[in-house]
């Protein structure tokens, strides 16, 4: 039950099968079976039991009710809940709660949905493998020592997954960040959708590593009031669920104009509400080749060929296209990214906001001691980029130059939807997946931001695009594909996207 759809839950929900506080039960006896993987920086069980005892409440009333009336979901600890901790995985906001509750949140409360827990992140967002949190990296549960099986089909026998290799029983596989604290719990059965915050991929390459569907919406189209900020030009509320279906639904309940948030778009949304039957007759799909990036595995690019061909069996005009700029994504994200996050990060004082340092001989020193203290060396590294590309001297070698290359991204974008693409087919992770061990070996700073090559255009742009888990490493690790629109193409979007998960027939993780 636990690793059902919402669809299919919302059904036994109706039908009287199970009721909410049960499920919220049994989620929470999940969240703490799991508690290894620790996906979870803070658990609302007290607010999960009332919020489904009162859908329980509604149900016996008869009152008509929603999808997400009773479901189980957990959000990224970088979402503002009134009165629960919002960490953002900082010791900087490790006592901080917000007196007021996230736009989005709040849409999902007010659709009945059972907040089970905020979940774990790197530290305000920034990284690729939910490693860097003050609260302690979180584990996958693929190739973990919690046992799982995989089911091809519902109702058909859940089977022996291949065992991924590790050298010890302490080492793990990284769920991919920074969302990777959402991602986890909804692949474990701890809850059945996630929010995250996608600013160069943060939802879709944890839903890569998970086997999960990361849905990065357009930029604007998702409130961000109550979100804390990591850079307000790229920052999108994104989703991990299990199905496109899923991802469709949560998406149309939380997509509104919202006086709150100045950025979000102010009209009226066209539900995506997806059709039983997609079809991909008829669509143009463009394959960028500058995808075909350095350290790209090759297990990644069969899968990305055999999607394509799938696509083009299917009635779909696959052709090749070319988005010159791509390359230079990151490095113009490095800099956009890092003026930011510092002036972002500034409002941490330690007075107003944060962690206040007991060090009293100045007022900068006590800034100082309290940022040096309770910020992480990538956040602080961040901030002293970001310093550095804002001074006069150096503006216009930096920021301005940055703008113009994120203007020449834009209108590779632009060139391909004119050029007749309605959408591109890309991977998402260049691997199936790291050992933990492996990844903290790396360079870190420098090695980490290329592995946002594939997804981090898309935010560059403000387009939308979403993950897919599209078949298995010869390991055992989920390998995913990126499907990419025009700017509030969701609809589109997650219709092919459905039709090449019914296509591709990825199972689902059950754990025994
Ligand atoms: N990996 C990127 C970073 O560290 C993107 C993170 C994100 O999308 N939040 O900034």
């Amino acid at each position: 039950m636990l690793s059902s759809s919402i669809k299919q839950i919302s059904r036994r929900l109706q039908s009287g099968e199970v009721t909410a506080s049960e499920l919220v039960e049994n989620c929470l006896a999940r969240a703490h079976q799991t508690k290894d993987l620790n996906a979870f920086v803070t658990i609302t069980a007290d607010l999960a039991r009332e919020q489904a005892q009162q859908s329980d409440e509604r149900r016996r009333q008869g009152q008509p009710l929603g999808p997400l009336d009773g479901v189980p979901v957990s959000v990224k600890d970088n979402f503002c809940v009134r009165g629960a901790p919002t960490t953002c995985g900082s010791r900087m906001l490790a006592e901080f709660r917000p007196p007021y509750t996230a736009s989005v949140v709040r849409r999902l409360l007010r659709a009945g949905a059972c907040l089970i827990g905020k979940t774990n992140l790197d530290e305000f967002g920034m990284g690729v493998g939910t490693v860097d949190s003050f609260f302690g990296p979180t584990k996958n549960v693929w190739g973990s020592n919690v046992k799982y099986k995989l089911r091809y089909k519902y109702g058909e026998p859940a089977t022996d997954p291949p065992v991924p290799p590790r050298d010890s029983d302490e080492d793990f596989y990284i769920p991919g960040g920074s969302s990777g604290g959402s991602a986890v719990s909804v692949a474990s059965g701890s809850s059945f959708v996630a929010l995250g915050s996608d600013t160069g991929g943060s939802v879709r390459n944890p839903a890569a590593s998970c086997g999960l569907v990361g849905l990065k919406p357009s930029y604007g189209l998702l409130s961000r009031h109550g979100l804390v900020p990591l850079v307000h030009s790229m920052d999108a509320p994104g989703l991990l669920a299990r199905t496109v279906a899923d991802a469709a639904l949560v998406f149309d309940l939380l997509s509104a104009p919202d006086a709150l948030d100045s950025t979000c778009v102010a009209e009226a949304r066209t539900p995506v509400a997806l059709a039983e039957r997609c079809s991909a007759r008829g669509l143009v799909v463009g394959v960028p080749r500058e995808y075909h990036c350095p350290g790209v595995d090759s297990q990644v690019l069969d899968a990305w060929e055999a999607a394509a061909a799938e696509l083009a069996a299917g009635g779909a005009t696959v052709r090749q296209v070319s988005l010159p700029h791509t390359q230079h994504s990151i490095a113009c994200y490095s800099v956009l990214n890092a003026a930011e996050v510092a002036s972002n990060m500034a409002r941490y004082d330690g007075v107003e906001f944060g962690f206040r340092s007991t060090e009293h001989a100045s007022t900068e020193a006590m800034y100082a001691d309290g940022r040096r203290r309770a910020l992480n060396e990538v956040v602080r590294g961040r901030v002293l980029a970001g310093n550095y590309f804002l001074l006069r001297r150096h503006y216009d070698d930096y920021m301005v130059q940055a703008m113009r290359v994120r203007r020449l991204i834009q209108r590779d974008f632009e060139l391909a939807w004119r050029a007749g693409c309605h959408l591109l087919l890309t991977p998402v992770t260049l691997t199936d997946g790291h050992l933990h061990s492996e990844f903290v070996q790396r360079d870190s700073r420098t090695n980490t931001a290329a592995l946002d090559y594939c997804t981090q255009p898309a935010n560059m742009a403000g387009v939308p695009a979403v993950s897919l888990p599209v078949r298995l490493s010869s390991r055992g690790l989920p390998i995913s594909l990126q499907l990419m629109a025009p700017p509030l193409g969701e609809r589109r979007l997650l219709a092919a996207a459905r039709w090449l998960e019914r296509r591709l027939a990825f199972p689902r993780l059950e754990l025994v």
